[in-house]
């Protein structure tokens, strides 16, 4: 058990749907391993009427639908209370500052709080300013803030919420999350980096040749078309997910696995990225979005034809890019990145495509060599492949490809822990290595800006892509013109091994 683990959970936005499909379930799940004291506490925040009792019903609802039906419910959901609050109304906070004392004196919680900000984003600056206006965050022990994303929806926003949060919190007690980093295989990544001698060396301008990063879903915006009519891939996706997985991949080895020293290596990346001026935009980034089509059978409609959105949106459901890294490690390596919605198969992987050997003995008229491949299979299956080529089995000296490959869920039966898990408990622990640093939102959110202002500028000719491909043919013309290919995902599974 973790000597701080105690601590004392304000979640506000305690009934909407990420409280109940991923973090009551994963409070639950770390109850259940063990990893939380008797000694926590939730008070669940939100505008509805409810009970102490109808709160703690809905949570065990909530467990019981994303886990089956579990033994000691009750005792994990005694630990809930609920307080019907407006978070814009000050008086609110005032009952919410004398229950959270209360529950604090009763389960003794050493003054611990986190503050999860499970809302509409358009909240986080009001509720921070609030919590510290009203005192809740005079606290003896530790103070924490969760925000979920988006952390703004350009520079100039985010420059404003953090400053109204950092009225309240220090930059050490923000955590920003980015579930992606909450993922297995890509907290893997820099293990794979930096714990293998044949990896290292090779991880360079000298040895790799490109690197494709690629996050595809099958379904469209189904009830988020409101919000994501105004954001979009870039800002959805771009910005903070694939922007991170490129910064892992790219970073120079840490000094240690210390908080501060993993983030300013990847803050380096960031500032490495070479800026795209306005007139270049179309060289290096692809627009899309979906049309009608096929997609597992089903005949499914166009965005513009999606619940809440504009029928003449303008917004992309689909980004490709081109990102280069201007540093001594990566010049001349473009990282390829694409992230779309209504794409043919729902897969996040890593790509890395090593340079071809100096001379082929092996070739045969049919067929040139394979290159060499070291796939990182993120979602939904977890795992590595390593594409080599070997001698055909018989005959002559021909060579094939083989796959060496590494699965998750080969190797352990159960689940690995679900994102939002990995990410409560280390904001309980009080590491932040996982979560992002300012600086790092600053500088991806000044290389998106430079792309959304161009598009916002000029109409696309949408829909470009049908449901059910994978993007539109501008895509794949990024890589053809530096003489490269997107590597088929669905060419990439991992094969289950044990
Ligand atoms: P949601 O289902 O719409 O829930 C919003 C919550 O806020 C509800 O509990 C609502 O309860 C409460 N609320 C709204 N206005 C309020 C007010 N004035 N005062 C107090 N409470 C208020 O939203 P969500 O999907 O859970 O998303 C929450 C945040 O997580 C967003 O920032 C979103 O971008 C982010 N996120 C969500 C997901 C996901 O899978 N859902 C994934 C990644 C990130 P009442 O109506 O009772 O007030």
């Amino acid at each position: 058990m973790e000597p701080n683990m105690t601590s004392l959970i304000m979640i506000f936005g305690a009934t909407g749907d990420l409280a109940k499909r991923k973090l009551f379930p994963s409070l639950y799940r770390l109850f259940e391993r063990g990893k939380l004291s008797e000694q926590f506490a939730v008070i669940g925040v939100a505008r509805r009427q409810l009970s102490n009792d109808g709160f703690q019903q809905s949570v065990k609802e909530s467990v019981a639908a994303a886990l089956g039906e579990k033994g000691n419910l009750d005792q994990f959901a005694s630990h809930f209370y609920y307080q019907s609050h407006d978070v814009s109304d000050s008086d609110s906070y005032i009952s919410l500052k004398k229950l959270a004392d209360e529950i604090d004196e009763h389960y003794h919680l050493n003054g611990n709080r986190i503050f999860y900000l499970a809302m509409a984003p358009e909240f986080f600056g009001t509720i921070a300013l609030h919590l510290k206006a009203d005192g809740l965050t005079d606290v003896t022990g530790y103070k924490r803030l969760v925000i979920e994303k988006p952390f703004g929806h350009d520079l100039e926003s985010a420059k404003e919420l953090n400053k109204q949060i950092r009225t309240a919190f220090s930059e050490e007690e923000i955590y920003r999350i980015d579930h992606y980093l909450g993922k297995e295989m890509v907290r893997n990544i820099e293990v794979i980096r930096f714990a293998n001698a044949i990896f290292e060396p090779l991880w360079n301008n000298r040895y790799i040749s490109n690197i494709q990063i690629t996050s595809s879903e099958t379904l469209g915006v189904e009830e988020r078309g409101r919000y994501y009519d105004s954001s979009g891939a870039l800002r959805d996706m771009l910005q903070n997910h694939m922007l991170q997985i490129v910064a892992l991949l790219a970073m120079e080895p840490p000094i240690s696995l210390t908080t501060d020293e993993i983030r300013s290596e990847k803050v380096r990346v960031f500032r490495s990225l070479r800026t795209i001026e306005s007139h270049e935009i179309s060289d290096y980034f692809v627009r899309g979005q979906y049309g009608e089509g096929i997609i597992n059978g089903e005949q499914v409609p166009k965005y513009r034809d999606e619940p809440m959105v504009d029928t003449e949106s303008n917004t992309e459901t689909f980004v490709a890019g081109k990102v280069m890294i201007d540093n001594f490690r990566w010049a001349g390596v473009p990282f390829y990145i694409r992230t779309g919605k209504r794409m043919e198969t729902k897969s996040t992987k890593v790509v890395i495509q090593f340079k071809d050997i100096p001379m082929n003995l092996y070739y045969q008229p049919e067929k040139m060599l394979n290159p060499n491949l070291l796939v990182i299979h993120i979602q939904p299956e977890e795992g590595l492949t390593l594409h080599l080529n070997a001698k055909q089995a018989g005959g002559h000296l021909n060579a094939q490809e083989v796959k060496l490959s590494f699965s998750n869920s080969g190797t352990y039966t159960m689940n690995t822990p679900e994102g939002y898990e990995k990410l409560l408990f280390d904001c309980m622990r009080g590491d932040a290595t996982n979560f992002t640093h300012w600086d790092e939102v600053a500088y991806s959110w000044a290389f998106v800006d430079k792309i959304s202002q161009v598009w916002a500028r000029t109409k696309a000719d949408f829909p470009n892509y049908p449901s059910g491909s994978m993007g539109p043919e501008a895509a794949d013309r990024l890589l053809e013109k530096d003489g490269y290919h997107w590597w088929p995902i669905t060419d990439l599974e991992v094969e289950n091994c044990r």
